[in-house]
């Protein structure tokens, strides 16, 4: 599932292309992508130009010039990708945005594929996009998830899955922060001692930028707006990495299951297994 550097790669991605485009027709072919089911998307969103798009949590969020917001959610195997209108539609492609570059001089479109569909089309109108959503990993501070993590007793993998306690992390940033925090995934997320949250929060920001430079990573369907793939899962350390060695001491990488998602560690990095 694409997480925050691939989604803010597609951010990245998308911003130079469809920033200020105004959106000529919209060509809807499942009406279940929607939410709330009765919002009429095609009349609110056709004339209107898209002024920003941006990254929260998971959530590519778009505002239109009249301030009204809608984000799209990639879930599971979601694709947002600029074509030319020529280009061949692919097979569950749900929703195609028509548009006028912002010179006015361009026609492209933005297209959003699901096979999967966990993933969807949100509309927000003036609402917060990351109201119901925790403070993002770049800039939280160790003292703020501290306090966040005091208050449960989950495993402290389970508990920065929670996209309340934290926003935009996923399976397998957690497990490559985790280990690079050298903290043990079933650790009680109250008991982690200050010095561990501290290095945690270096760690989970070390990992998502260095996933950033190599463009997010691709496991099997995530790909940026142009349609390229990340590089990343090819640094990972410990995600999908089971019974091979640790890249710092060597130990067989142990996988496990916790709250039905895989959860990879190194017994002797992170303390036990
Ligand atoms: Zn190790």
């Amino acid at each position: 599932m694409p997480e925050l550097p691939e989604v803010q790669t597609v951010v990245n991605t998308l911003i130079p292309r469809v920033r200020g485009a105004k959106i000529r027709q919209v060509r809807l072919f499942r009406l279940d992508i929607v939410t709330p089911a009765n919002i009429d998307l095609v009349t609110r969103l056709t004339d209107h130009a898209i002024q920003k798009i941006e990254r929260r949590g998971k959530r590519i969020v778009f505002t239109l010039e009249d301030e009204n917001r809608f984000y799209i959610h990639l879930g599971m195997s979601g694709r947002l990708t600029v074509e030319s209108p020529g280009a061949a539609v692919v097979k569950h492609t749900h929703l195609i945005l028509e548009l006028t570059t912002a010179k006015g001089n361009g026609s492209i479109e933005l297209r959003f594929s699901d096979p999967r569909r966990f993933g969807g089309v949100f509309w927000l109108g003036g609402d917060d996009p990351g109201g119901d959503m925790g403070p993002e990993p770049m800039t939280i501070r160790a003292q703020e998830l501290a306090a966040k993590l005091k208050g449960t007793n989950r495993f402290i993998k389970t508990a920065l899955l929670d996209q309340k306690l934290i926003a935009g992390l996923g399976n397998i940033y957690v497990d490559e922060a985790l280990h690079a925090a050298g903290i043990y995934p079933k650790t009680r997320a109250d008991r982690l001692k200050r010095e561990q949250v501290q290095r945690l929060v270096i760690s989970i920001k070390k990992v998502l930028n260095r996933a950033l430079r190599h463009r997010g990573s691709t496991l099997r369907d995530f790909v940026d707006g142009d349609g390229l793939e990340g590089a990343f899962q090819k640094l990972h350390r410990v995600y999908d990495r089971a019974d091979k060695p640790c890249l710092k001491c060597g130990t067989a990488i142990r996988r496990i299951v916790l709250g039905a998602r895989s959860t990879h560690f190194c017994p002797n990095c992170q303390g036990r297994g």
